[in-house]
């Protein structure tokens, strides 16, 4: 399975902070659409045919309405998105409001379509692009899934943003190839009372996560908030969990 964080910034010549959140599965699966509809290159976003987005924050779906806009061509094919039934409420309601950005949801029909909406439920599997993907609620404070997605030889959790969780730890125990976990770390210690009341993670709560995991699972840090990303990066380095590891925007992962 082929995984890219994708890049956020712009005007950067390396990867830089992660601002928004966005990941490719390969190249039709879109998990969160942070900055996908950013991406420079159109051929991309073109090829992304199911967005599952894992809740309605900002940094997750700040760049839909343009790569809905960005991706459509007259016809009934057009780019899936797939959320809870609470999310895609809150998309519409926030960005698909003839507002902000038209309803591209209302003016599609079944022979001229922006967007298609297909409602997820907590733990039923679907399957998209060879993958079997199975949404898992978190701990966030707002209607928030995880994503475990299994295309039969490695199976890959993003964990979204999430606070401390047990559900998607004891649905991966359960799993013969886990190889890793997309886990957020998003604020250093000294502001671990907010994490927690904000549904993050902060170094201590991260490590007890990461102590969950099966033996031999890597474990990508991602989420880290960028006004204190490189504090988040040292407090990691010294807790020396086995497996863990920064991950890098624009990185090609292969599991
Ligand atoms: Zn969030
Ligand atoms: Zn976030």
């Amino acid at each position: 399975m082929n995984v890219r964080l994708l890049p956020s910034c712009c005007g950067n010549p390396d990867p830089g902070p992660q601002f928004l959140s966005s990941y490719l599965v390969g190249d039709e699966i879109a998990i969160d659409a942070g900055s996908v509809g950013l991406q420079a290159d159109l051929s991309i976003q073109r090829r992304v045919r199911h967005v599952f987005l894992t809740h309605a924050h900002l940094d997750h779906v700040a760049s839909l309405p343009l790569l809905v806009e960005n991706t459509y061509e007259p016809g009934p094919d057009c780019v899936e998105v797939l959320a809870s039934a609470g999310t895609l409420a809150e998309v519409r309601r926030g960005l698909f409001n003839g507002r902000v950005w038209p309803d591209f949801v209302g003016l599609s029909t079944s022979h001229d379509r922006f967007v298609a909406e297909t409602v997820l439920e907590p733990l039923a599997t679907v399957d998209r692009a060879g993958c079997r993907i199975t949404p898992v609620p978190v701990a966030h404070g707002v209607d928030t899934l995880a994503m475990i997605v299994d295309d039969g030889r490695a199976c890959v959790a993003f964990a979204a943003d999430t606070g401390p969780t047990d559900l998607l730890w004891s649905h991966l125990a359960d799993r013969p190839h886990v190889r890793a976990v997309f886990l957020e770390c998003s604020f250093p210690e000294s502001l671990a009372g907010l994490a927690a009341r904000c549904g993050h993670l902060a170094p201590t709560t991260f490590a007890e996560q990461v102590r969950r995991l099966p033996a031999g699972v890597r474990t990508l840090v991602v989420h880290r908030k960028a006004a204190h990303a490189e504090t988040v990066a040292a407090e990691i380095a010294t807790l020396s969990l086995p497996g863990v590891e920064l991950a890098v925007p624009g990185r090609l992962y292969e599991f």
